[in-house]
């Protein structure tokens, strides 16, 4: 006989909700959490559909974790410290393999993220999962898209673009000759980084940040219009993995800045300040309005929905 709702949810979500903030977790009406004194709540959710954010057949253990670290990767552009999440849960059918093997991703994303699972909402409709995150920040110190200046320091962490060619791999649109760039390729789109780590080293040196979602010009062009600056790129300072190094330059620009699916952050640093480690200076911010990246063809700025 096919489980229960509650009896799925006891089999395959009651498990992951331990955490230093939890008071109490799934089984109420609600989660209680208790911030850290002197800290702001940070709330975000993010939804993934099969189809629309990931491709239909992928691994259930990389839907899920995947859509947790894009849930979470909110949490690192504000410069939070985790502090749970919840999850909402809508299925075509109980599939108990395919339960189990998304409950081992979520667990897995639970614990590199330090985001225990403290409740939810379980229904029956066409697969969407949408991850609700809670961080804490020290009040006051949350890394804003509206700090930059004039002057300063474009930075990004890791190497964008990789995640939009591993999604060309796992489309059949694109293919690579070497197999371990191929798989480190489609780990990048399947398993994003999430900078939490960074992120609370950048609070209180860096002056704005954003995650890369969209691609690397239309979340600067985010950047940039709520700090009232312009951005300039250097395309040559754009860092490359070993991967996409013998790629076609045009191809291989076109994913760094509008590819997408990257999650992880760029950010500005006042001039002087040094560069944290596996991040590179892109370019600038400038006193002229909007992103531009000289001697690059005009790529699309990003993804949208609509
Ligand atoms: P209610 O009807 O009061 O909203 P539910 O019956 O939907 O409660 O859920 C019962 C409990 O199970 C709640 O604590 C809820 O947070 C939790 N829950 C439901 N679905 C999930 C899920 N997918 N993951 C984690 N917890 C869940
Ligand atoms: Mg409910």
């Amino acid at each position: 006989m096919a489980l229960t709702e509650f009896e799925l949810i006891r089999r395959y979500f009651c498990s992951l909700g331990s955490g230093a903030h939890v008071n109490l977790g799934v089984g109420d009406d609600a989660a209680l959490l208790s911030p850290p004194p002197g800290t702001q709540l940070v709330l975000s959710v993010d939804t993934a559909i099969a189809g629309v954010h990931f491709p239909e057949h992928s691994f259930p253990e990389d839907v899920a974790y995947r859509a947790v670290a894009c849930a979470a990767s909110d949490l690192a552009a504000m410069g939070a410290e985790p502090l749970g999440m919840t999850l909402a849960l809508s299925l075509p059918d109980v599939d108990e393999l395919w339960l189990h093997a998304f409950s081992e991703g979520l667990a897995q994303a639970s614990r590199v993220f330090s985001l225990p699972l403290v409740g939810g909402d379980t229904t029956r409709g066409s697969l969407c999962i949408s991850v609700q995150v809670a961080g804490a920040v020290p009040a006051g110190q949350a890394l804003l898209r509206s700090g930059a200046a004039p002057g300063e320091q474009v930075c990004v962490s890791g190497t964008p673009g990789d995640a939009a060619a591993g999604l060309a791999l796992l489309l059949g649109q694109w293919q690579v000759e070497e197999l371990s760039a191929a798989d480190y390729l489609q780990q990048r789109f399947l398993r994003p980084p999430c900078r939490l780590a960074l992120a609370s080293a950048l609070r209180g040196i860096a002056t704005a940040a954003i995650d890369i979602s969209d691609g690397l010009l239309a979340d600067l062009e985010h950047l940039a219009r709520a700090s009232g600056v312009g951005v300039r790129l250097q395309a040559e300072l754009l860092p490359v993995s070993a991967a996409l190094s013998t790629v076609e330059q045009v191809q291989r620009l076109g994913w760094a800045l509008s590819g997408g699916d990257d999650y992880e952050l760029a950010f500005t640093l006042p001039a002087g300040v040094p560069v944290p480690p596996g991040c590179t200076m892109i370019g600038e911010t400038t006193e002229e309005e909007g992103v531009v990246c000289p001697g690059a063809p005009p790529f699309n700025k990003g993804y949208r929905h609509f």
